[in-house]
């Protein structure tokens, strides 16, 4: 039952790390609406607009009721005025023409299409488009294109991976790699993060992390998992990128950049078997096991905590944390560290709750961080 009258609305914050989103979102028509927009400016290079779109969607996610006229809008955050236009527009026709323009324009589909490959980001896909090529098959018959290792699984499990992962899945993932973690290293330490961590039903990847009580032995314990996943011979693909942490750099100002802990990108080959209730469709039923993304990364045991709030996302609910902690608290946190640019001194947390304290923020529970 969704809520008509609405609360008051002056508490809503601008920021996603001072609001409660949980996976149910009362305003889906008009989020859906945004996030097309967000990606077209995206896909055109154009950062700032489409952040102010994610901004705005991220607001409508998290409002206990829906937005049923434009006057209660006027009173929350991060609504700019092209925000409104595409809200009355949904509001009086159901839906945006402004969207319905974008969704049926060429050059918006093939993109996204193009970046729906592992391995293919907004660069690649429009180097292709500029070339002419319109298909997947226009792209593998391109004699000039040579695609990397990545592409190229990203190709050969195309359909496996662009298939979201199940709750039953994600868990039968964690059995495999719990197992294999523990024959390594009987105390180590192994959480799921990301999507799942939030309590999303389904995710396109499946996240953890993987440390041991003993620091420096993570990165080998990274490398040995790798090493047992081939010899299981369920390891379809790998890509590893072995640590570059420095504990004495300040926490990175760029959201974009990736963390330097080590960490891999896997595919990973699941059998049916192995999964409570089965697999999911009647393809991979008859064959039996399914492709799955899966990313590992292994920070030092006394930088769980950042790692640990870093990658359980979700990237809105981050990038308004880091812009929180600059803006409101002359602070610099990333997945590494906490820095107080004011005391000139790092942080320590050994759990989430210590470094929203040293925020001075509420604690925001996983399944509140669907920003
Ligand atoms: P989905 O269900 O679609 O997988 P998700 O929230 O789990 O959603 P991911 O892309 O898996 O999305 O990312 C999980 C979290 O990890 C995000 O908060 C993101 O900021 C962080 N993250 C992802 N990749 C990296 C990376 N290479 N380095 C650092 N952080 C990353
Ligand atoms: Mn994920
Ligand atoms: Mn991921």
């Amino acid at each position: 039952q969704v809520s008509t009258t609405p609360t008051p609305v002056s508490t809503v914050s601008q920021y996603a790390c001072q609001r409660r989103t949980t996976t149910k979102n009362n305003n889906k028509i008009f989020t859906d609406a945004f996030e097309v927009l967000a990606e077209s400016h995206e896909l055109n290079d154009m950062e700032g607009p489409c952040l102010a779109f994610r901004r705005a969607a991220s607001v409508l996610k998290s409002l206990p009721w829906t937005v049923q006229n434009l006057r209660v809008t006027e009173d929350l955050p991060c609504l700019g005025e092209h925000s409104m236009c595409v809200i009355e527009e949904i509001l009086q026709h159901g839906h945006s023409f402004e969207v319905e323009k974008i969704l049926s324009d060429e050059r918006y589909q093939i993109l996204k299409l193009f970046t729906s490959v592992f391995g293919v980001g907004p660069k690649t896909a429009e180097k292709w488009y500029r070339r002419g090529l319109r298909s997947f098959s226009d792209v593998l018959a391109e004699p000039g294109i040579r695609l990397n290792r990545m592409q190229q699984s990203g190709f050969l499990h195309y359909g496996d991976i662009s298939r979201a992962v199940s709750k039953a899945e994600a868990q039968a993932l964690g059995n495999i790699i719990d197992e294999a973690v523990r024959a390594i290293t009987p105390d180590a330490i192994l959480t799921l993060t990301g999507g799942f961590r939030r309590g999303k039903d389904f995710g396109h990847d499946v996240d953890f992390i993987v440390t041991t009580p003993q620091l420096g032995k993570e990165e080998r314990l990274l490398t040995s998992v790798i090493d047992r996943l081939k010899q299981q011979g369920i390891l379809l693909y790998c890509e590893y990128q072995a640590s570059t942490f420095d504990e004495s750099k300040l926490p990175s100002h760029r959201f974009e950049a990736m963390d330097h802990f080590a960490k891999c990108f896997l595919i990973l080959r699941l059998e049916d078997s192995q999964v409570e209730g089965g697999l999911q469709t009647a393809e991979e039923d008859r064959r039996g096991w399914r492709a799955v993304r899966v990313d590992l990364v292994s920070p030092p045991v006394d930088r769980y905590a950042f790692t640990l709030l870093g990658w359980s996302g979700s990237r809105q609910f981050e990038r308004d944390l880091r812009r929180f902690a600059r803006m409101e608290r002359r602070m610099l946190l990333d997945n590494h560290a906490l820095y107080d640019k004011t005391k000139k001194e790092f942080l320590a947390a050994t759990t989430e709750k210590d470094i929203f304290a040293h925020l001075g923020l509420e604690y925001i529970e996983p399944w509140q961080r669907n920003a």
